[in-house]
């Protein structure tokens, strides 16, 4: 199996007086197709972590390699070159654009990569399908449900075919049900070989990944 993610001895320092270690020699893990949930208290280092993997912020310590490419010596537009081809973010305020359809919600993922204007709609077109929201592609998204507007995210995420897909707290603004049909999509997801990880506060969102960890003030440890 291809290693997704391999952190060896991450810390993040924010030079503040005192400083903030926010990361403490954090080393992880993670395999093609892996699903896990990161819990922790508020303030713990999830976010920090989740920035980290997604290449918007830099370890002041240690070396992460994404899919065997090892980054924290790469230029900043080779990182975000990086991010843009191999990783979609998931976050709990949808952050979709209030006066573009659900479509061209999709298709504005493709702005930042280096990707052909051709096909694009297309594209956006099949990200909805595999999330289920073919029958809307055309509404406005104040006209969507919370479960609806965070489908759209997500196909958003998966425009351009990530490897990781990283998730803060994506199901901290909806209701049961609408979280549950998420976590179903999460699940259709993995089998098609994603590689899914979660920063949630909610057990039954933790309960469904296939490995759970805990960070308490830049300490990540797994749960057995
Ligand atoms: P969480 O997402 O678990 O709530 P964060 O990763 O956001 O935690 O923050 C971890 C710690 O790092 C906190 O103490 C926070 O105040 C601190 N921190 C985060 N970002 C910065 C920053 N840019 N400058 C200084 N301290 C920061
Ligand atoms: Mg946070």
């Amino acid at each position: 199996m291809a290693e997704v993610i391999r952190l060896t001895g991450v810390s993040r320092s924010f030079p503040t007086d005192p400083p903030v270690f926010a990361l403490s020699d954090v080393s992880l893990r993670v395999q093609q197709g892996d699903y896990l949930a990161i819990v922790g208290p508020s303030g713990s280092g999830k976010s920090t972590l989740l920035n980290t993997l997604g290449l918007l912020d830099k370890p002041t310590k240690g070396t992460y390699a994404l899919d065997g490419i090892e980054t924290t010596t790469l230029s900043d537009r080779a990182r975000t070159r990086l991010r843009g081809g191999r990783i979609g973010f998931v976050f709990q305020s949808f952050h979709l654009l209030q006066h573009r359809s659900v479509v061209e919600n999709v298709m504005l993922a493709e702005i930042y990569g280096a990707h052909p204007r051709r096909g694009r709609r297309e594209r956006a077109l099949a990200a909805l399908e595999q999330v289920g929201m073919g029958h809307r592609v055309e509404f406005l998204p104040g006209r969507l449900s919370g479960g609806e507007r965070q489908r759209t995210a997500i196909a958003r995420a998966l425009l351009g075919g990530p490897s990781l897909l990283l998730c803060d707290e994506p199901t901290g603004n909806l209701d049961t049900g609408n979280t549950a049909a998420v976590l179903d999509l999460f699940d259709g997801l993995r089998e098609q070989g994603l590689t899914i990880l979660v920063i949630t506060h909610d057990d039954e969102v933790s309960s469904r990944a296939k490995r759970r960890l805990r960070i308490v003030d830049g300490l990540l440890h797994e749960d057995s």
